[in-house]
């Protein structure tokens, strides 16, 4: 079944788009099948979670911590993990730099936008995120690498207003990319769409679906 469905997915996925596989929740087993199918990129939301399951799935998984991320819990997925998406505030960053100086790595990030008209996502605005990357303590940031944004859209059948939501995140990214990641060529990602709204984040410029109930059941 979860084979099928991954196979389903990805052949309708342009080349440009990366699917992670939003496995929270999901025993261990859910995700052997995954990875028997191909599957390498995972994403979870809680650190304890991640850690759990990548200490018994194979070593080539990529990992992506997709939730909110608590700077005291940085240390615990620091060694290993693949990206993290949902940085929105200077002092996780410094706290990410310091944690992957000490593995003597470089971590690669996503700024976390707010893109929805929901008050409780988390995110930045575009005038945060140029405040924050012009400030000095990013600038001294050297084992980081913000290689693009991620957005969640509202939960809304309206889907002009997703389209739309998509929109103004493609947008940050484009005036981020035209300022002040312009020589960067790493700075790529636009990590938006999920279960419900993948097919409209894609048309819309994503480049990273995070899909989790449509892969793996309800949860
Ligand atoms: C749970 C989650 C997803 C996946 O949601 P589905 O609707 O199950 O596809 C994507 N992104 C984030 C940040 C999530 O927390």
């Amino acid at each position: 079944m979860i084979a099928e469905r991954i196979n389903e997915i990805t052949a309708t996925l342009p080349e440009t788009v990366a699917l992670i596989a939003v496995s929270k929740t999901k025993p261990v087993s859910d995700l052997q099948e995954a990875y028997d199918a191909g599957q390498r990129a995972f994403g979870e939301n809680k650190v304890q979670e991640l850690v759990d399951k990548a200490e018994v799935l194979p070593k080539d998984i990529h990992w992506h911590l997709i939730g909110h991320l608590q700077t005291n819990k940085v240390k615990y997925i620091a060694p290993f993990v693949h990206l993290i998406h949902a940085v929105d505030s200077l002092k996780l960053l410094v706290e990410i730099n310091k944690q992957a100086e000490k593995n003597e790595r470089s971590i690669d990030v996503l700024l976390q936008f707010h893109i929805a008209q929901e008050e409780t996502k988390f995110g930045l605005s575009l005038e945060e995120a140029q405040e924050l990357i012009e400030s000095e303590s990013f600038q001294s940031c050297q084992n980081i690498r913000v290689v693009g944004v991620m957005g969640m859209a509202s939960f809304v059948d309206d889907e002009q207003q997703v389209h739309r939501e998509f929109q103004s995140l493609k947008g940050i990214f484009d005036q981020l990319k035209a300022s002040n990641f312009k020589d960067n060529a790493y700075f790529k990602e636009i990590s938006m769409g999920m279960s419900g709204d993948y097919q409209i984040a894609i048309e819309e410029g994503s480049t990273m679906i995070r899909v989790g109930s449509s892969i793996f059941g309800g949860r």
